[in-house]
């Protein structure tokens, strides 16, 4: 059986026009070539899109009442976040100038004016992978990179491409590239890079890994199609465990690190997350920014999040909430964040951190 993988439904196709269209529905049956149905993921800026192919709608498809169990992953997900927003740069915070110019002209320069690189005899086809701690926004750069240069985006994992047997795994791999292909502009992110070599190791007694990643690295090389307008895009935390095969000039020219953001990147990531909040005049952002130093953009995200929520329950809109159906009038409450609720979720979040750290110990302590 060829388990269709999540890269051939998934795409987070031009952001731009669909947030044109009034709504998704007329976008999708306006437009035949254009099969995509929207998804809103877990990151509230996303836009995605999950293909269906012709005929389906986002809700009756008949391939959603067949699909096995893991084709069901892919189905799409009646969200009213898709119209809500797109990632772009701005909302990326932390990001120094010099690596923001790095990707920019990595991805930007080489897809929107590649004839000034083909002048000088360079390929403009150049691949990145970017590398950073869990949580600096990797995925979102990613995104933004797609949406800012109206390219569709295919989201994989390298797990996504293995097929029960190597002939399904082959399919997989070619047919990721000639939907990139096709739908060029396109950029494949490759989420987890080091599962590749994953690929590679695992199951040593069988040549289908190995078969798999050499015909992955063809194609990123381009050897079986042109890869005109097709970048691809690998993340990692742990480049360390990526194949030099994999990493090498040719296939990956670019490696971007995003570090940990320093005390100016908290600020800077904190502003941006709350960039649509009120927030009570008397908190000194940059004051408060102090008390952020070793936390990732995620968790910076996830601290404003919990202080949101925190605004939620002291103002009474969550308790009215769970007493009624009815619709609640919002300029009946205060939403205006107050330092209490960040200095709560500072607690809340640092809590959460050393259990998290204190459960990887006890769980290397069972290992050994
Ligand atoms: P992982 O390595 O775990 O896959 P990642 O590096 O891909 O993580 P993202 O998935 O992009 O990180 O980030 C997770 C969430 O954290 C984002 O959806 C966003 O809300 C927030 N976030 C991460 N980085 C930033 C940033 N630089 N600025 C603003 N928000 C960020």
């Amino acid at each position: 059986m060829l388990i269709t993988p999540n890269y051939s439904n998934t795409y987070c196709f031009n952001p731009k026009k669909a947030v044109q269209t009034v709504t998704y529905k007329k976008e999708v049956t306006s437009s035949p070539s254009q099969k995509q149905i929207f998804f809103g993921a877990d990151n509230s800026l996303d836009m995605w899109f999950w293909w269906l192919p012709s005929g389906s709608s986002s809700r009756s498809s008949s391939r959603s009442e067949s699909s096995s169990k893991s084709e069901s992953r892919t189905m799409p997900i009646m969200d009213k976040s898709v119209m809500r927003n797109k990632v772009t740069f701005d909302d990326i915070g932390g990001l120094s100038k010099k690596t923001l110019e790095e990707i920019k002209i990595a991805t930007q320069a080489t897809l929107i004016h590649p004839e000034i690189f083909t002048a000088v005899d360079v390929n403009p086809e150049k691949n990145i992978i970017l590398v950073s701690p869990p949580g600096c926004g990797k995925t979102m750069i990613a995104q933004a990179i797609a949406n800012e240069n109206q390219c569709n985006f295919i989201s994989i994992k390298p797990s996504d491409l293995r097929g029960e047997f190597i002939s399904n795994t082959e399919k997989n791999i070619s047919k990721l590239f000639k939907e990139a292909r096709e739908k060029a502009p396109c950029i494949i992110f490759i989420d987890e890079m080091e599962g590749l070599t994953a690929m590679r190791k695992a199951n040593s007694t069988s040549n289908h890994d190995n078969i798999a990643l050499n015909q992955l690295l063809m194609e990123i090389q381009g050897i079986n199609g042109n890869n005109k307008g097709v970048r691809i895009i690998g993340a990692t935390n742990r480049l360390d465990m990526v194949d030099d095969a994999i990493k090498r000039d040719g296939r990956f020219d670019y490696i971007i690190e995003i570090p940990m953001p320093d005390k100016k990147g908290c600020e800077d990531v904190f502003k941006k997350v709350n960039k649509r909040r009120t927030i009570e005049e008397g908190l000194d952002l940059s004051k408060f920014s102090t008390k952020l130093s070793g936390l990732s953009p995620a968790s910076i995200k996830a601290l404003s999040d919990e202080a949101a929520t925190n605004c939620l329950r002291r103002s009474g809109i969550l308790e009215k909430a769970l007493q009624t159906n009815d619709p609640i009038n919002l300029k009946d409450y205060n939403l205006t964040l107050t330092k209490l609720d960040f200095e709560k979720a500072l607690k809340t979040v640092e809590e959460r951190n050393n259990l998290r750290k204190g459960n990887a110990a006890s769980q290397t302590n069972l290992a050994h």
